[in-house]
């Protein structure tokens, strides 16, 4: 789903909205400029003082006088919080209001949404706030996954020159960029077109050498059985290289697995050992289809088995949607979207449980937390705070670190974890970095 969210009030709010940005970025929900370009419009609100409720509801009658009929309307945050039913009064076709705070719950109002199995774009040079950047190695997928239209779409894997991609990684940190994200359909096929084996490994050594300023390179999107010992040795060697993996699995059950055509266990459990035993404080996050044609309970089950055994970090999840002109499509015995939606819900509760006592485990440790707010915000007991991440999360798909202070975006503050939510980390500064 497309959404255009207004936020309105103090800089508390802006970090609200980043989080429950984050919460729908999680959803695959996708973020326009424009309300016209939207199907659902979000208005955070703030209602501390009667000018800020008056602001909040000029801007909700606006959107709501201008809005098509099949453009739904949101209204959250503080006004809704203590006045939910004076925002009613004054708009009546507001759709849904929410309190402040409830972001998971707005997400989940919205549904999971369909897996799209796109990568991110590059992009344009890192903005100020934005210290992050991602580098598109190769595009294009030779895989034979049934469930997937990107073969189709973008034909086979092409990989970018090493020479250009090297130029961009220097025009990237020269900008300021702190992390560089690697991102691919298949990032681990880098270099296969040219008949090269473990281009990927090469080219993070590459990288590492021609942009040592950028503390943290960063990989998603491995394919199991690609990730190599030569691969995951590489990571573990190459400073600037973080000891995260981003690898999807899409399913736990080796059968689904054959009939999604993807690696089976076995081959998977080879990847994830090599990564385990090059880097035993690898970071792992993955995906999940749930509801594939034919999942039966039992074959769900082994999905949760697998998920509670492999104690991932970060799991995405997506309900399977049947993509035209796939394999899949057309398969019998398609799962009711009631049976996908209950499904959803129980991995993901599983995977939350997972990820809160994976954050645990990092409580009391020193790590960095490269600053991404371009706004203070305020905890609840009022002290400053700014928002950002440890190497532990990837930009718009994982978690926070809540980080007490001042400091500006793209600063990397050394720091200490004093807390862990189910997805964020708190953080209490070791160094008085210049704001
Ligand atoms: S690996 Fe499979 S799911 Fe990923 S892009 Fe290629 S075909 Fe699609």
């Amino acid at each position: 789903m497309r959404y255009h969210l207004v936020t309105l009030g103090c800089a508390k709010n802006t970090v609200d909205s980043m989080r429950l940005e984050q919460a729908l970025r999680a959803g695959r929900h996708i973020s326009v400029d424009t309300p016209v370009d939207a199907d659902l419009l979000l208005v955070n609100t703030c209602g501390f003082i009667d000018a800020a409720k008056d602001e909040s509801l000029a801007v909700v009658r606006e959107l709501d006088a201008e809005r098509r009929p099949d453009q739904q309307l949101y209204v959250v945050g503080c006004l809704t919080q203590i006045a939910a039913d004076d925002v009613r009064a004054a708009v009546p076709r507001v759709n849904a209001t929410f309190g402040a705070e409830q972001w998971d719950a707005i997400a989940a109002a919205l549904g999971p949404a369909s897996e799209t199995y796109d990568i991110p774009d590059a992009t344009a040079l890192p903005q100020f706030g934005q210290p992050s950047a991602y580098l598109k190695i190769s595009d294009g997928c030779d895989r034979p996954c049934t469930f997937c239209v990107i073969p189709g779409i973008k034909g086979g894997m092409h990989s970018d020159s090493t020479r250009r991609l090297l130029a961009e990684a220097r025009m990237f940190a020269a900008a300021g960029a702190k992390e560089l994200v690697l991102v691919a359909q298949d990032s681990t096929a880098y270099g296969e077109d040219r008949g090269e084996r473990d281009g990927l490994a090469t080219l993070l050594d590459a990288l590492a050498d021609a942009v040592p300023d950028v503390p943290w390179l960063r990989l998603m999107y491995a394919y199991p059985g690609r990730v190599t010992r030569t691969l995951a040795e590489t990571m573990e060697r190459l400073p600037n290289v973080v000891p995260y993996l981003d690898m999807p699995l899409q399913h736990g059950s080796n059968a689904v697995l054959r009939r999604m055509k993807r690696p089976s266990l076995r081959v998977t459990r080879e990847s994830l050992d090599a990564v385990r035993t090059a880097m035993p404080d690898v970071v792992l996050r993955t995906t999940f289809i749930v509801g594939f044609p034919g999942e039966s309970d039992a074959e769900f089950e082994e999905l949760l088995a697998f998920v509670e055994r492999e104690q991932f970090d970060h799991v995405g999840a997506f309900t399977y949607s049947p993509q035209a002109g796939t394999p899949a499509a057309t398969m019998g015995d398609q799962v009711p979207e009631a049976v996908k939606t209950e499904r959803y819900g129980r991995l993901m509760e599983l995977a939350q449980g997972i990820s809160h006592a994976r954050n645990r485990t990092v409580v009391g440790r020193e790590l960095d937390v490269l600053v991404e707010s371009t706004e203070p915000g305020q905890s609840q007991s009022g002290d400053p705070i700014v928002v950002g991440r440890t190497y532990r999360d990837a930009p718009e798909v994982d978690g926070l670190a809540l980080l007490k202070g001042t400091f500006a975006a793209g600063t990397i503050v050394r720091a200490r974890v004093v807390g862990a939510l189910p997805y964020d980390l708190l953080c209490d500064p070791l160094t008085d970095a210049p704001a």
